[in-house]
């Protein structure tokens, strides 16, 4: 893997790659990677010539100061990660790199799509996502970018920057990638002890449970069970919602009709977790 810090050198490498009718997938993270991370590199691959991922931990996106600061660093581990799995290049600026003092901050309107879930218990949280995905897509240029269906909310706000920024990026989201119990993977899920990860598995099981049961019981009742099974399982629930799967409007009856996800965000002991499921497609 190609590593670059630079924007000035990653630019001059891509473009002459560009020139040479190569098409760009660009898969940015925050580094610890795993299986999740490795599906949308291989997706990128699948699609495009050139891959680069980028690592950069960023700190407007995080709420809590201590959340930033324990956020898991393993650029070494990453590095062979990114070897095995043939990325072709890391892109892994500073903080100076990405924020110079002379851009002006963009201000962000994403209206109802941010104001619910993780708009709504993050506050802040998306204005920082926009304002590193966009200083990331100025500075990798990609034709593609991969993104986790895990962080849904998020994925769908990034397509509406991209919409209101008018680039010509595909957007592409990925299927989560889960621990053989089911856990969707995440970075913090490092920070689990065993018997919490086990706790943890209550989420999906309980997502995949109300899928099956939407001929059953009512949209009020399943949210209500949920909550009680999360709960039982020791896990403190922030939300559980059931939604439009393109506005993130709440929904109250189920409609089978109309493409519907399940949302839900969980603390384990100081680690929040997020997942959701697709109940109608
Ligand atoms: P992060 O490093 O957590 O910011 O994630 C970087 C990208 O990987 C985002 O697009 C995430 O949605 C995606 N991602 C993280 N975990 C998973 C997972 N379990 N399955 C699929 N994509 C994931």
């Amino acid at each position: 893997v190609n590593i670059f810090e630079q924007t000035n050198s990653l630019q001059a490498h891509l473009n002459a790659l560009k020139q040479n009718g190569k098409t760009v997938g660009f898969v940015p993270t925050m580094g610890a990677l795993h299986d999740g991370h490795c599906s949308l590199i291989r997706e990128a691959k699948e699609v495009c010539d050139v891959v680069v991922c980028s690592i950069f931990v960023n700190p407007t996106q995080f709420n809590e100061t201590s959340d930033f600061s324990n956020y898991p660093r393993t650029i070494d581990a990453d590095i062979d990660i990114l070897e095995r799995e043939n990325c072709d290049i890391l892109f892994h600026p500073s903080h100076k790199e990405v924020y110079p003092k002379n851009i002006a901050p963009t201000d962000f309107d994403f209206g109802k799509l941010e104001l619910v879930m993780e708009g709504e218990h993050r506050p802040g949280h998306f204005k920082g996502v926009a304002m590193v995905v966009k200083r990331l897509f100025e500075m990798v240029q990609p034709d593609q970018a991969f993104f986790g269906l895990k962080d849904y909310q998020q994925f769908l706000i990034i397509r509406e920057l991209t919409n209101q920024l008018s680039l010509s990026i595909k957007i592409t989201g990925c299927p989560i990638v889960r621990e053989n119990s089911g856990l969707a993977m995440s970075s913090r899920n490092q920070h689990l002890s065993e018997q919490q990860k086990e706790g943890a598995t209550v989420l999906h099981r309980m997502l995949h449970d109300l899928k099956q049961n939407t001929e059953k019981e009512s949209v009020a009742l399943e949210k209500q069970k949920i909550t009680a099974a999360v709960t039982q399982a020791g896990l403190e629930i922030e939300y559980i919602e059931i939604a439009d799967a393109n506005s993130l409007q709440p929904i109250s009856d189920w409609d089978s009709t109309r493409p519907t996800n399940a949302f839900i965000a969980a603390f384990t002991g100081p680690v929040r977790l997020i997942d959701n499921m697709i109940i109608f497609a």
